[in-house]
C-alpha cells in the first residue's frame, strides 16, 4: 500500500507530468470505485490541471477552474503512468483496470487495484474537504510546524498502544502499516508499547523517528518514475515485511505478529528487550 513516502513521490512525479495538460477523457472501469456522482466525473474532463496536492494518503488534482479529482489508492491500488495510453476503450472486467484518465497528448495513468477486497476509491469533488476521508486527517507529520510539542500534545491524550496510534488516520495523517513499523525500529520501540507511558525522553526519539524515516524514504522514491515505486518502498523496508530476517541493526531476528487482516514486523533486541511478543497464530499452531 503506498503511504506518505509514495504518495508525496506521486504528487512529484504527476506535478511534473499532468500540470498544464488536459484531461481529455476519464473512464470508469469498475464502477465501484467511484464514491461521488455530483459533480459527475465527466466534469474534469477538457480542463487542465493545475495543481497536483497530497493529503495524508490522498491524490488531488486540481482542474482549472473545476472541481478536484481525488484518490486514495487504498491497500492493493496503484498508478500506472502510460507515455501512450493503448487505442481503444479499455475492457470491464479484465484485470486490475479500475480508472483510465487520458490527456490530450495521448499520455495518461492507469488507476488499478490487485485482489478481491475493492478499496481503491476516486471522488470528484469542488472542495477536497468534501472527501469524508481527506476531512478527518490529523496534522501532516512533515508539515513545518509539526514539531515535537504538536507530536507530545497528539498522544497525550491517547490510551493505546503506539502501532495502532500511528497508523490513525485521524490522529497522524499519511503513516500506515509498513512505516509505523519502520518508525518504531528506529525509536526502538515495542508496537504495543502504550502511548501514554511515553516519557518525555521517548517521545522526543519518536519524533525524531517519524521525521527521519518518512524524510530519507521520500528521499529515495523522489525521481523514481510511478512505475519502479512500488519495488523502491519495499527495497527500503528494515523491518516491515522481512520476517525471518536478520535486522540490519543487531542481526537479531526480525519477527512478527499476525492479526486477521495484517501483520507486523519488528526486532526483539532492538524494540522489546529481546523479549518475542506473543502471536495469536503462532500460539494457536503450538496448542
Ligand atoms: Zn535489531
Amino acid at each position: 500500500m503506498p503511504e506518505l513516502p509514495e504518495v508525496e513521490a506521486l504528487k512529484d512525479f504527476l506535478t511534473d507530468n499532468l500540470v498544464g495538460h488536459e484531461i481529455v477523457r476519464v473512464l470508469p472501469v469498475a464502477i465501484s470505485v467511484l464514491k461521488t456522482y455530483d459533480p459527475p466525473l465527466t466534469a474534469v474532463e477538457g480542463r487542465e490541471v493545475t495543481a497536483v496536492h497530497r493529503h495524508g494518503k490522498f491524490l488531488d488534482l486540481k482542474t482549472d477552474g473545476g472541481p478536484h479529482f481525488v484518490t486514495h489508492l487504498a491497500r492493493a491500488g496503484w498508478l500506472h503512468w502510460k507515455d501512450k495510453l493503448p487505442d481503444g476503450p479499455p475492457r470491464p472486467g479484465k484485470g486490475p483496470l479500475a480508472l483510465r484518465v487520458a490527456l490530450e497528448t495521448g499520455a495518461g495513468f492507469d488507476l488499478t487495484e490487485a485482489g478481491t477486497q475493492k478499496r481503491l476509491a476516486v471522488y470528484v469533488v469542488h472542495d477536497p474537504q468534501q472527501v469524508p476521508g481527506v476531512a478527518r486527517l490529523g496534522p501532516d507529520p512533515l508539515a513545518d510546524d509539526f514539531d515535537e510539542a504538536r507530536l507530545a500534545a497528539l498522544l497525550e491524550g491517547e490510551r493505546r498502544q503506539i502501532k495502532g496510534a500511528l497508523r490513525d488516520q485521524s490522529l497522524i495523517a499519511g503513516v500506515g502499516n509498513a512505516y509505523s513499523d519502520e518508525i518504531l525500529h528506529a525509536a526502538k520501540m515495542s508496537p504495543f508499547k502504550p502511548t501514554s507511558s511515553l516519557s518525555p525522553e521517548e517521545t522526543s526519539r519518536l519524533y525524531g523517528a517519524l521525521r527521519t524515516t518518512l524524510t530519507e524514504a521520500i528521499e529515495r522514491s523522489r525521481g523514481v518514475a510511478a512505475g519502479r515505486l512500488k519495488a523502491e518502498k519495499k527495497s527500503g523496508l528494515r523491518v516491515h515485511g522481512r520476517t525471518g530476517e536478520p535486522c540490519p541493526v543487531c542481526a537479531d531476528t526480525i519477527r512478527e505478529v499476525s492479526f486477521s487482516d495484517s501483520s507486523l514486523q519488528y526486532c526483539p533486541t532492538c524494540q522489546t528487550g529481546g523479549k518475542p511478543l506473543a502471536d495469536r497464530r503462532l500460539s494457536r499452531l503450538l496448542k
